[in-house]
């Protein structure tokens, strides 16, 4: 059976159907998660949050940003300047709307996460504009897996 990736990625994807992801997420995650949508601007959890700790995907886990690369990017929508780790992260062009804009997925779970844009600050000048509803916040030292 084919199917497997045999590269050198060391941590397992995690593959579920539809009705699997419908059974872990909520209606809302399951919207921008796996239908790629998006939540209005300064309405979500994390937009203006500000404690230092570590964002992982909502839906595999993974962890994928840094409160350190966080900043305020008056955008209404949880902002870095980089991830954790290239790796963690797969960019895709994205062509809907008429914009032409990079997608940002979990690498891990293939979960929609945000958009990559190029007007963030240094040392990057990257901005990855994430959902909130794509992130689970965990604080430091607080002992995770
Ligand atoms: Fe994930």
């Amino acid at each position: 059976m084919k199917g497997n990736e045999s590269n050198s990625v060391s941590e397992q994807k995690i593959v579920r159907t539809g009705t699997e992801w419908k059974e872990v997420l909520t209606a809302t995650q399951y919207h921008v998660l796996r239908e790629k949508g998006t939540e209005r601007p300064f309405t979500g959890k994390y937009w203006r949050h500000k404690e230092d700790g570590t964002y992982a995907c909502a839906a595999c886990g993974q962890e994928l940003f840094r409160s350190d690369a966080k900043y305020d990017s008056k955008s209404g929508w949880p902002s870095f300047w980089d991830a954790i780790d290239k790796d963690k992260v797969e960019l895709r062009n994205d062509n809907g709307y008429g914009m032409r804009r990079i997608e940002v997925l979990c690498r891990r779970c293939g979960g929609h996460l945000g958009h990559l844009f190029d007007d963030g600050p240094a040392p990057t000048g990257q901005r990855y504009c994430i959902n909130s509803e794509s992130l689970n916040f965990r604080k430091n030292n607080q002992g995770s897996d």
